[in-house]
């Protein structure tokens, strides 16, 4: 083991090596062409334009910002439910958007997700066991006994009881269907979870529920998890770094602790303004935001938030903010730094 001195407390300290990354992206566009009737080209919508980051294995990347900037796009893109633009992937060290749909298929087992309203995607006429068996057939995993003992076992983990095992999805509170909802990603035993906007559609008792759900299976299972949601004050609950997109841009990029006590961007800090913090005495300037979410059909030119920053200045108009680290790893793409 590698050891090195720890000049501020005297002592000498073992080298804690980063994790490596499970997932690089790089670079990752989706784009969508508009067509008029006649099949011409009309307009480009850049759902996902230039995003970049890593997530490191046992890790969460929480993924922020409004609906409508892309980041669901970029999970799905991940999953190859939609093809991407342009871009790498390399997970556990293979670029994913350059393997043949038979090799994906391969590593798809490795790589679930974990859907908003798992309920519409449940078939109503099928008990939840054999609902939870399906993946195990899909990827050729244990005989008929078997898969039903796998069934049981995960179950117990997502905290349901053997006896749900012959119910329909209709019997379910929300809480309880997106239990089943992670257990059918999880049941295939897979590294990461892209968990997108898993809670937004619950309660907030429930959705704190399904949080520590979430990270003691991340314990247990030793789970990577992209998660996905529009709500910084829950993403940072869970994420161990977080990245901010706006309008299918990544604007700041840095660990949770960094990001929360201090963001950097602007369009950050109006979404942090937002949250509520839990001392009385204590009140936080709210930044409201002026006007709507421009178009990703016509983007604004220069810094894409410039329409809406309160910090806007004149470069910011005409010139694009190159993300660039201003702080111990902290990025940021804005002109004031
Ligand atoms: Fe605001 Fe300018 Fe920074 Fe964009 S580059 S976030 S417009 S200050």
């Amino acid at each position: 083991m590698l050891m090195q001195v720890d000049k501020k407390h005297n002592t000498i300290q073992p080298i804690i090596e980063p994790s490596k990354p499970l997932l690089e992206v790089n670079g990752l566009k989706k784009h969508f062409s508009v067509r008029n009737p006649l099949g011409r080209l009309e307009a480009t919508v850049k759902a996902v334009n230039n995003v970049s980051f890593q997530l490191h294995e046992g890790q969460t990347y929480g993924l922020v910002g409004e609906s409508g900037c892309g980041k669901s796009t970029t999970g799905r893109t991940l999953l190859r439910l939609i093809e991407p633009t342009e871009g790498e992937a390399i997970f556990q060290g293979r670029d994913i958007f350059k393997l043949r749909k038979d090799e994906f298929q391969k590593i798809r087992q490795d790589m679930q997700m974990v859907f908003q309203d798992p309920y519409s995607s449940l078939n109503p006429r099928k008990r939840i066991g054999h609902t939870l068996e399906e993946p195990l057939k899909i990827h050729g995993i244990g005989k008929k006994s078997e898969r039903v003992d796998l069934v049981m076992d995960i179950l117990e983990k997502v905290g349901l009881r053997m006896e749900h095992f012959y119910r329909y999805p209709h019997e379910f509170s929300g809480g309880q269907r997106q239990r089943i909802g992670l257990a059918r990603a999880l049941i295939v035993n897979p590294k990461l979870v892209i968990c997108d906007e898993p809670v937004s559609a619950l309660d907030v008792s429930i959705q704190s529920q399904i949080i520590n759900l979430l990270r003691r299976l991340q314990e247990e299972l030793k789970l990577t998890y992209l998660f996905i949601a529009h709500d910084i004050s829950v993403v940072r609950h869970i994420s161990d770094r977080i990245g901010v997109m706006y309008l299918g841009q990544m604007v700041e990029d840095a660990p949770t602790d960094s990001l929360i006590s201090n963001p950097l961007h602007p369009y950050t800090q109006a979404l942090l303004s937002a949250v509520p913090i839990a001392k009385p005495n204590f009140q936080r300037e709210r930044i409201i935001l002026k006007g709507e979410i421009p178009s990703p059909m016509n983007p604004p030119s220069g810094c894409i938030f410039h329409t809406r920053c309160p910090k806007a200045m004149k470069i910011c108009k005409t010139d694009f903010p190159i993300i660039k680290e201003v702080a111990p790893d902290h990025f940021v793409g804005c002109h004031l730094y």
